[in-house]
């Protein structure tokens, strides 16, 4: 059961050669065992099709019942076998029926018209089948795999991506059949969360009721970058209410996605008291709606909030971090290792790696050694005060590094505020009784030395905090904005998920011109720095390291600020051609230093280059023991040697002038 009320299904999908019955049983069971809900399984062809009946009649002899997808890619007549066999069935529109050539096509009106009539001859087959067998369908778009018909007349858009999946199911609710999921994935969470909203639309618009989704990132890769990337986009659209099953494609084995699908899930079914500290305190839920002008932002293009520069943050400028070591006692300068500043004493110099905080929040601790000159520091207003005071008795006043944090209602009442940059802190609908209250934001509004720093405790934090931004937009306050996210949870992946879902949502709309990460206090003094499936992201650092690594994760995924390079990498399936996990993991120690270099890991050349999105240099699998490299979406060098390719990969990366020497 699965859409409407029903709980948030979770899946995934085998990465077993379907020839391999036994392998690919005792795969699905080890991804039932960890909470798969539906299992999908690659049918590349009739003989894989015929098979999922071996497997699927394994499994039942050993007392698994969980219903089965075969995931169909251009070949409508293994699709047609498997319709008969399994519950479910899986096609792209993108390819089901169109040929990818990459080739721009000018169709008039009619030429279109004449191209649904060829989809809808060779579609209705199946449709039918499902129908007779009561089989269920996900109507699965990519954005990497659109048609060449789709690609000529919307572009690479989400509107293309909608109208894609629309074809199709315009023809199956033609003949009745309703049994239908449908997806809109894209390795870019923007791209995805839009697309998703505007389907959404389009069907209430033409049908005035709505299928149920299933929600997911491709590509998204693996480790944290996979988890924080999954989450912005699935979990943007999770808090909104939308999806009805989800899954996360991570370039790990399936059974390791099927955690990350219950702690992005469990935030919505767990009740108040295993919500860590809030139960002491549950908070209002009570969020007021929009009054007079309405909602000043849409949610179906990306753009990012208009706002004034104060200091280097705001208007165009990338968001920042803030770090918070509050809860170290004593910070030392070892302590901004874990936020990307190194201290060497024997030069007497400080290295600052891409991904340093920019800001960092110490509480009232005034740090007793000299500071890496680009770090800002962010104290209470009273230790402020004593920096301020020390520095004109000592007469060293000069460009300032402290700078203050006021509660609202101080920064109102305070007589001593810095000429500079204050940070001004606003809980978001935390408690009925401030609800309609702004006169402390009025106070504030577009004080050209202030940056607002926005908060909730309320059980919905991210909607709480994206409507103080829309009363802002309302209220024409355009003065920057530092996203402040607390988490309450306690493993590794619980944080990644919390931060990401939060912050992710925010950012994906335009919202935040900075980030803060923290951990209650509860939290922090029990968090576990390992995941449900025993990894442990921290390497063996500290939390603030890890918190640190997430921030930029996350601004990453969003695209909102870029540190480092970015894999796409395909979760693997049946077709995959190599060992994808380790190669993915020799390319990445190799190319780990080439910022903004986007490199695309694929297992296969019938899916790959469609799916590779918008990578700037491709790797992926044309045969056995053979690899075809990628520029962009031009093959350069075609079935080169598995063992050499990594090393070819470097080659093309230096001739494309991509390649940079890493620094020892
Ligand atoms: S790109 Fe990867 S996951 Fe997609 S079909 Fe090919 S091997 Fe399977």
């Amino acid at each position: 059961m699965l859409g409407n009320n029903h709980p948030i299904r979770l899946q995934t999908m085998t990465t077993t050669d379907t020839m391999d019955t036994i392998g690919t049983v005792e795969q699905t069971i080890r991804c039932i065992e960890a909470g798969a809900e539906l299992v999908r399984i690659t049918a590349p062809s009739k003989k894989e099709a015929e098979n999922l009946r071996n497997i699927k009649e394994e499994l039942k002899r050993r007392g698994y019942n969980t219903p089965l997808i075969a995931d169909i890619h251009f070949t409508p007549n293994a699709a047609e076998i498997a319709a008969r066999i399994i519950e479910k069935v899986r096609v792209n529109p993108g390819n089901y029926v169109d040929k990818k050539k990459f080739e721009f096509i000018d169709y008039t009106d009619s030429e279109y018209v004449e191209e649904i009539d060829r989809i809808r001859d060779r579609f209705t087959p199946l449709v039918r089948i499902c129908r007779q067998y009561g089989t269920a369908m996900r109507i699965g778009t990519n954005h990497g795999s659109l048609s060449d018909r789709i690609m000529s007349r919307y572009g690479d858009t989400p509107m293309g991506m909608v109208e894609s999946a629309m074809e199709f199911l315009r023809i199956a609710r033609a003949e009745s059949y309703h049994n239908i999921i449908l997806s809109m994935k894209s390795s870019n969470p923007q791209v995805m969360v839009q697309a998703y909203r505007m389907l959404i639309q389009q069907m209430m618009q033409e049908f005035n009721e709505c299928y149920p989704l299933h929600l997911g990132v491709t590509e998204a890769g693996d480790g944290e970058d996979g988890r924080v990337k999954s989450a912005a986009g699935i979990g943007t659209l999770l808090e909104d209410g939308i999806g009805d099953t989800i899954r996360v494609s991570l370039t790990e084995d399936p059974e390791f996605e099927i955690p990350v699908c219950l702690d992005l899930v469990k935030r919505y079914s767990a009740p108040v008291s295993l919500r860590g500290e809030l139960s002491a305190t549950p908070a209002a839920l009570f969020i007021p709606p929009l009054e007079g002008r309405g909602a000043t932002y849409d949610p179906f293009v990306y753009k990012r909030r208009t706002s004034f520069a104060v200091d280097n943050m705001g208007d165009k400028q990338v968001p920042v971090v803030m770090a918070d070591l509050s809860k170290i006692e004593n910070i030392t300068a070892k302590d901004l290792e874990s936020i990307g500043y190194s201290y060497n004493e024997i030069t007497d110099k400080w290295s600052i790696s891409d991904s340093a905080a920019d800001y960092v929040f110490t509480g009232n601790q005034i740090l007793p050694f000299a500071l890496p000159g680009t770090l800002k520091m962010v104290v209470y207003p009273s230790a402020w005060e004593q920096v301020v005071t020390e520095a004109v008795q000592a007469g060293t006043a000069g460009e300032p590094t402290y700078f203050p944090i006021f509660s609202d209602s101080g920064y109102a009442t305070s007589e001593i505020k810095s000429p500079h940059l204050n940070f001004v802190m606003f809980d978001c609908f935390s408690d009925d009784t401030i609800v309609n209250d702004f006169t402390y934001l009025d106070a504030v509004a577009n004080d050209k030395t202030v940056v607002i720093c926005l908060s909730s405790t309320n059980k919905h934090a991210m909607p709480a905090i994206r409507r103080m931004f829309m009363e802002m937009q309302q209220r024409d306050i355009e003065s920057p904005v530092v996203i402040i996210c607390d988490s309450y949870w306690q493993t590794a992946d619980e944080h990644l998920i919390h931060y990401a879902t939060e912050c992710g949502a925010l950012l994906l709309d335009g919202f935040g011109d900075g980030i803060c990460l923290g951990m209650t206090s509860h939290a922090y003094k029990n968090s576990s720095v390992t995941n449900a499936s025993g990894r442990n992201y921290l390497n063996n650092a500290t939390v603030e390291q890890f918190i640190n690594s997430t921030a930029f994760s996350i601004l990453q995924a969003t695209r909102t600020r870029i540190s480092k390079t970015e894999y796409i990498s395909c979760p693997s399936c049946g077709r995959t051609l190599f060992e994808l996990q380790e190669t993915t993991a020799k390319i990445r120690a190799v190319t780990n230093h080439l910022k903004g270099v986007k490199i695309a890991i694929m297992g296969c050349i019938v899916n790959g280059p469609g799916e590779m999105a918008d990578a700037d240099f491709g790797y992926v699998g044309s045969g056995v023991g053979k690899i075809t490299l990628y520029r962009g979406k031009e093959v350069v060098k075609r079935n080169v040697n598995s063992d050499i390719a990594v090393s070819e990969l470097i080659l093309l990366l230096k001739e494309s002038d991509a390649w940079v020497e890493p620094v020892v």
